[in-house]
């Protein structure tokens, strides 16, 4: 569950430690929250999660790109405070190919910085910015600190690496499913409280001061994320993992007023690298970095029969199947389970394949898992079938909502049509509801209207069936 909100006796419970750093005067002290996990610990997550990542992103190979990158990383690590710089981190600063504007770092030091950061970047202390307010991040610790105030005891190290990568990737929390793993950590790891928020920006400032560069130029970065946001195509990710904790731009300034900031750093190589992106392949966006997500794993076949084929019956056999730690269900024995990095789906014969060039999905139902930035149910839905609808563009309401129980927890089911990929309308059912972690967990059952009554038993039987298992 992202801490947003973060109750006043937790908040209590954060043991404050209040930093001095020589030399300079007036800087706003910085709190290191409190933290159950070690900095080795944070290594080996941080390590796990971006090896996961880099599978997974569009990695920037250009050289002179990824020197100019980790030259900005360097200059920002040696400008930050020595006791928070623990020997074991292992930074890194890589380029991804990626439109939005964005950044993230994982914990223990590997960073990744989109391609859209460099593109809305006005001068290289506005990129500067955020990387410094990353490295803050990782500097204080925030990711394991969230886990720490989880007091989640079933926490386990890899469980959490495993989620980070999930829940970096597509926005999703995803693998978890497919992989067999618990889930929903990540999200919770890289989601950072207002507090931590401020916290990253006042470091950050102080660190980009002592590198030789304007802290203004954070604040001007955030005000440009912050109308990108609001414009179309913006940055949700940014700011559901970043959230503003308020008057930004009048902190930071305080704050670069106070600071002494050091010689002006050499920024000569920011346009030569602005230049070098624009002879590369277009960026992905993060939607279309979703969809190849959603293409089925390698490991999973392609297709369950022919589409277009006539589907058979479902059996009236069932046989158990089994969702990671996250569900349990029963499907018609005549079904094929297949795994796609964030979702199951279980197909019968002709129902997955592909027809026409498109892989294409028509009969079966798909069990998966999806970040959720609510804690309301209703919104929660809404805002996961307008992402699906974006690459399903007349996907219609069919009815009403309807509230039901899905393993004793409460669900909402919401009816759904939507052109069949083999003529006519097809018959969508989306049933949701959270995850003890505040992850959305959804199952969706699909059938060609002209097939809909001949699977209604089977459905029906399914949604029965399912037990939540995740770990409350
Ligand atoms: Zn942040």
């Amino acid at each position: 569950m992202p801490i947003k909100h973060l109750p006043a006796h937790l908040a209590a419970l954060l043991a404050i430690l209040v930093l001095s750093v020589g030399g300079l005067f007036a800087q706003t002290p910085v709190k290191v929250p409190k933290n159950r996990y070690t900095p080795e610990q944070d290594v080996e997550l941080g390590r796990e999660a971006a090896a996961e990542v880099r599978k997974q992103y569009p990695i920037i190979k250009d050289e002179s790109i990824a020197r100019y990158l980790t030259m900005l990383g360097d200059r920002l690590v040696a400008a930050a405070p020595a006791e928070l710089k623990k020997p074991v981190y292992e930074y890194s600063f890589t380029p991804v190919n990626l439109k939005e504007i964005n950044a993230f770092a994982l914990p223990g030091g590997p960073m990744f910085v989109h391609r859209g950061m460099f593109t809305a970047a006005a001068t290289e202390g506005e990129v500067v910015g955020v990387m410094a307010h990353e490295l803050s991040h990782v500097l204080l610790r925030h990711g394991t600190a969230n886990a720490s105030k989880a007091q989640n005891p079933w926490l386990q190290l890899g469980q959490l690496a495993g989620q980070i990568g999930g829940a970096v990737v597509g926005g999703q929390a995803g693998s978890a499913i497919a992989q067999g793993a618990d889930f929903g950590l990540g999200t919770l790891l890289l989601k950072y409280s207002r507090d931590f928020e401020k916290q990253a920006d006042l470091l950050g400032a102080q660190i980009m001061a002592r590198a030789g560069y304007d802290p203004r130029a954070l604040a001007h970065m955030f005000e440009t994320i912050g109308k990108e946001s609001r414009g179309s195509g913006g940055s949700p990710q940014w700011m559901s993992s970043h959230p503003d904790p308020g008057n930004r731009t009048l902190y930071i300034t305080k704050e670069a007023e106070a600071l002494t900031i050091a010689a002006a750093a050499d920024d000569k190589n920011f346009a030569p690298v602005k230049t070098a992106f624009a002879s590369m392949p277009a960026p992905l966006t993060m939607a279309e970095l979703a969809k190849r997500q959603t293409e089925p794993a390698a490991n999973t076949p392609v297709s369950v029969g022919t589409p277009g084929q006539p589907v058979p019956p479902p059996s009236a056999q069932y046989r158990n199947i089994n969702g990671g730690k996250v569900f349990q269900a029963s499907v018609p024995s005549n079904w094929t389970p297949m795994s796609t990095s964030n979702a199951v789906r279980i197909v019968p014969e002709n129902g997955f394949g592909q027809l026409n060039g498109q892989a294409v999905f028509t009969h079966g139902i798909e069990f998966g898992i999806a970040q959720a930035g609510t804690r309301d149910l209703r919104e929660a839905t809404m805002t996961w079938l307008k992402a699906v609808a974006q690459n399903n563009p007349d996907l219609r309401l069919a009815g009403e909502q309807q509230s039901l129980k899905m393993s004793q927890r409460t669900a909402i089911g919401t009816p759904l049509v939507n052109p069949s990929p083999l003529g006519g309308q097809e018959r969508i059912g989306l049933y949701t509801t959270f995850l003890a972690d505040g992850t959305l967990f959804y199952y969706l059952t699909i059938v060609p209207e002209k097939d809909a009554a001949a699977f209604a038993e089977a459905f029906r039987q399914i949604g029965q069936s399912i037990r939540l298992t995740d770990a409350r």
